[in-house]
């Protein structure tokens, strides 16, 4: 089964879906290794049309879904290498790597192999939590390392953090010292955040920084979170002015919310988020 609409033949296909289902360092409550084959069977509940955009997923766009990974539990480092590869590949091949998680440490596999691609990637990063730890409990690659582990590749000035609200009083620190830029609680100075035309932009978008009232569905819940809108806005407005060579949606755990709702969100945010790029992509 593949995500509603993503259907297309992988040498027709302008951008590539695949889910990286693993789960292995989060912190707290496991689960987000169903997000990408939750999302595939419960966004058959959507429509294709957009009526944000006015764009349809059957005319504007052609993604295909390559599945999940198959991938070992337990030690982060082979997985990660393994999602790295499965990125390169997509790349080489001229096409956008689109990654569903699974905890967000899978995002560093897919941001090294784009770093290597585009030495002048910049990070636009959605997320309740910082994600800056050196380590966790020892660990340097746990996902509340994962934006640490992409500092360290791209470097100081590089990252731009939304929706922060939780964190290390370390973590808040090296946010205040300028390594990275941070806007805490919401998207405000998202719109003054300006780019050369052609930087390379990575969006990785844990869900979490969705309020828990209207997204429950994930392992490590913060209060004082986006409404789904402002979300949507937000993405709609790094699509239209920026220019992201790969992104992510990552941290639903649809067994935690058993209402589905969660799961509904996450589909309609990547329907947007597909439409949007492939929008983009047409007019270049
Ligand atoms: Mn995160
Ligand atoms: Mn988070």
């Amino acid at each position: 089964m593949n995500f509603i609409a993503a259907d297309a033949d992988y040498k027709d296909a302008a951008m590539v879906l695949f889910g990286a289902p693993y789960d292995s360092t989060t912190s707290f409550r496991p689960g987000a290794r169903f997000g990408p084959s939750a999302m595939r069977s419960e966004s058959f509940g959507i429509e294709t049309f957009s009526p944000y955009q006015n764009l349809d997923m059957a005319d504007d766009m052609t993604v295909h879904d390559a599945g999940d990974m198959e991938l070992p539990f337990g030690d982060p480092r082979p997985v990660l290498d393994m999602i790295e590869a499965k990125a390169a590949a997509i790349l080489d091949d001229g096409k956008m790597p689109v990654l569903l998680g699974g905890e967000h440490l899978v995002s560093l596999g897919s941001v090294r192999a784009v770093a290597a691609r585009h030495p002048a990637l910049h990070i636009i990063h959605f997320d309740a939590h910082a994600d800056l730890r050196e380590d966790y409990q020892g660990n340097p690659l746990s996902h509340a390392c994962v934006m640490r582990r992409c500092h360290d590749i791209i470097g100081d000035g590089r990252i731009h953090q939304f929706g922060i609200r939780s964190g290390t009083r370390d973590e808040f620190e090296f946010m205040s010292s300028g390594h990275v830029a941070t806007e805490r609680h919401t998207c405000g100075t998202l719109r003054n955040l300006s780019l050369p035309q052609d930087v390379p932009v990575y969006l990785t978008v844990d869900l979490d920084v969705l309020d828990p009232s209207e997204f429950p569905g994930t392992g490590t819940q913060e209060a004082g979170g986006l409404r789904f809108r402002e979300l949507l806005d937000a993405l709609l407005d790094v699509f239209a002015r920026f220019n992201v060579v790969a992104f992510d949606n990552v941290e639903l755990a649809p067994s935690l919310d058993h209402s589905g709702r969660s799961t509904a969100i996450a589909c309609k945010l990547l329907r947007e988020e597909l439409l949007a790029a492939g929008r983009r992509l047409q007019h270049t």
